[in-house]
């Protein structure tokens, strides 16, 4: 008798603890959240993946350990974490402006576009390289990943505006105008010479028109806030902001103030939340590792017009000193805390998520893409309805996406 009360008393503490550690109502949150996120379509709008991909040893059919220098993603983990679908940059840093600099840029865009395909066409039971809207939803019932292109930075244009319908008929659906520095099309949020143009250029205009004509989605992350306005001024279609957060929760250049949120919702475009911890929360200095990389900036002309060779060994220090002092991580609740400021400002239809993986993207419970899940979970935590969630994963991105072929009169 006394061994069966011991036993009972035993068992009810056992039944507390479970109890204490995981509460049944968080048990619920967690199944639904992840029932949420198996049926909604999962986009993200911005991973720098072909940079890994462009590397020999990189195979993006394999799994790999994102903590040993394996990178953010590959089809595998994309079906782990539950992504339905990615647009992949095509990213060319930004160099000098000069008819024989462009020339460079653009043979090196077209090998990127070129190593894209290949790794596509390779593996067609996995992933399929997809150009509409409705290729997405017609592939995750085929259970296969939808890859997306975006070209990071429209320095490989040039001058020659039929750049543009030649990347757009090689799959690019956006470009990103331009990137940390200013270029030929508009200046950068990050130019520490300051502004080139003021805004847009006169050839930057002619670049949106004929984005407009394509229904190539604009992207104004990385641009500077004058050249945000021209571009609003002159688009007829709604743009996107594919990897940028609220500056008021996080004040970077590369954020957007609660004006520039405002301007968004009238043009009915949307802002796609990027998870690199520098512009999701002020985090705390760490002088070892900024002096580290400084450093190694300086060692390589400040990372601008290196060789190969030395773009090689920049990345191999660069994952070196990663490793030596890993950065410190904004949280997956840090992140939302912008999309609840987003939504509250401007309501829930114009706010996405592009993670910017593989340049740079992580969180601390989001460090790779299997994780994906855990913005779901916080989403639901938060108390967003499925309604709620779909829109913010894939529902706002596809509206602005059609709108744009609409305008185009492709549907
Ligand atoms: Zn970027």
């Amino acid at each position: 008798m006394k061994r069966l009360i011991l036993l009972s008393l035993v068992f009810a503490f056992f039944a507390m603890l479970v109890n204490t550690s995981c509460t049944p109502s968080e048990e619920k949150l967690r199944q639904k959240a992840e029932k949420i996120h198996r049926q909604v379509l999962t986009l993200d709008s911005h991973t720098d993946t072909p940079l890994r991909m462009m590397r020999s040893e990189f195979d993006i059919s394999q799994r790999h350990d994102p903590r040993e220098r394996g990178g953010k993603m590959d089809f595998p983990r994309m079906e782990e974490g539950g992504l339905d679908a990615a647009f992949f940059a095509v990213f060319l840093g930004q160099g000098v402006l000069n008819p024989e600099a462009y020339e460079v840029a653009r043979r090196r865009a077209i090998e990127i576009f070129d190593m894209l395909h290949e790794a596509l066409e390779k593996h067609p039971e996995m992933a399929e390289l997809a150009l509409t809207p409705e290729d997405a939803y017609r592939l995750e019932e085929e259970g296969k990943r939808a890859i997306y292109i975006g070209l990071e930075n429209g320095y490989p244009i040039g001058e020659d505006l039929s750049m543009v319908e030649e990347f757009y008929n090689m799959g690019a659906r956006y470009i990103t105008l331009s990137h940390t520095r200013n270029n030929q099309i508009c200046d950068s949020s990050t130019d520490n010479a300051g502004p080139l143009h003021n805004g847009l250029s006169d050839f930057g205009r002619d670049v949106i028109g004929e984005m407009n004509r394509l229904g190539m989605m604009i992207d104004v992350s990385h641009i500077s806030d004058k050249a945000y306005y021209d571009v609003l001024e002159i688009t007829r279609a709604p743009i996107i902001a594919s990897h940028s957060n609220a500056r008021a929760i996080c004040d970077n250049p590369r954020n957007l103030d609660d004006d520039m949120l405002h301007a968004l919702a009238e043009n009915g475009g949307v802002i796609q939340l990027c998870i690199l911890s520098s512009y999701v929360k002020d985090m705390p200095p760490y002088p070892e590792r900024d002096s580290a990389f400084a450093d190694l900036r300086q060692r390589y002309n400040n990372f601008e017009d290196l060789s190969d060779e030395e773009m090689t060994e920049v990345r191999r220090q660069w994952d070196e000193l990663n490793s030596k002092f890993p950065a410190p991580l904004a949280t997956v609740a840090d992140l939302v805390d912008h999309v609840d400021h987003i939504v509250n400002l401007i309501g829930i239809d114009y706010v996405g998520i592009g993670t910017d993986f593989d340049g740079g993207g992580a969180l601390e419970d989001c460090f790779d893409v299997t994780e994906m899940g855990n913005i779901t979970l916080e989403l639901v935590r938060r108390g967003y309805s499925k309604k709620d969630i779909e829109k913010i994963w894939s529902g706002n991105f596809m509206r602005v996406f059609r709108e744009n072929e609409k305008i185009a009169g492709k549907r």
